[in-house]
């Protein structure tokens, strides 16, 4: 199993250790949101033009994404998605995306594909 289903088991593992519940879905969906917003923040404060007001403290990236995957994880784990599975399907979607553009400039310039 990779480091992505490991973690999700790590976190099903404690929550189930802690007699914990994951939260209703429109509270993980909340949370998310919340969560990308401050990675949002994190961006902008780093790479954009808004600056932080003196004394405030400024989010960390790694920190946010750390928080956007686990709430995500939750989520998954409540509803029992595997999320290497639909990472590795998305990155599937992609490699054909990529590969059907290729085989479309290929054909327009008359290269044989090999
Ligand atoms: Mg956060």
């Amino acid at each position: 199993m990779c480091w992505l289903g490991n973690v999700q088991v790590a976190i099903d593992d404690f929550f189930k250790s802690k007699g914990l519940t994951y939260w209703h879905e429109l509270s993980i969906l909340a949370r998310l949101t919340e969560e990308v917003g401050e990675f949002a923040e994190a961006v902008n404060h780093f790479y954009g033009e808004k600056q932080a007001p003196i004394g405030s403290p400024i989010p960390s990236e790694e920190e946010e994404m750390g928080d956007i995957l686990f709430t995500l994880m939750c989520y998954a784990n409540k509803h029992n998605v595997n999320l290497r599975e639909c990472v590795l399907r998305s990155l599937d979607q992609l490699a054909d995306e990529v590969k059907a553009k290729e085989g479309a400039v290929a054909k327009k310039f008359g290269v044989e594909e090999g």
